[in-house]
């Protein structure tokens, strides 16, 4: 099985990866290098911002989504991630701008 996000390899009995990302059989199919354009400590405003992307047609993914939950606080916790595929200029400019509002809206 393999993230199609990441492109991580697990067992066979898991569902998800870490970053979120729905595991397939398979080698991954589309594997992207990935650049991060914001990250947050809180999940509603990731969801937010991914739902704003979405609706704007804009290709992006979230990291660590689920990280806080199985890691015991304290052992290294990492903000969660909005990433843009990194081969995407335009794509990635208009995400940008997109959080630029948000952020000034906040
Ligand atoms: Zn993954």
């Amino acid at each position: 099985m393999y993230c199609v996000k990441c492109g991580k390899e697990y067992g066979e009995k898991l569902k998800r990866c870490c970053c979120g990302g729905r595991l397939e059989k398979g080698p991954p199919k589309s594997y992207r290098e990935l650049v991060e354009i914001y990250s947050t400590w809180k999940n509603v405003e990731a969801g937010f911002l991914k739902s704003l992307l979405d609706s704007s047609g804009i290709e992006s993914y979230i990291h660590n989504l689920y990280y806080p939950s199985i890691v015991p606080v304290g052992t290294g916790a990492v903000p969660i991630k909005i990433m843009v595929p990194a081969d995407d200029a335009e794509n990635r400019e208009r995400a940008e701008e997109i959080i630029k509002e948000h952020v000034r809206n906040t």
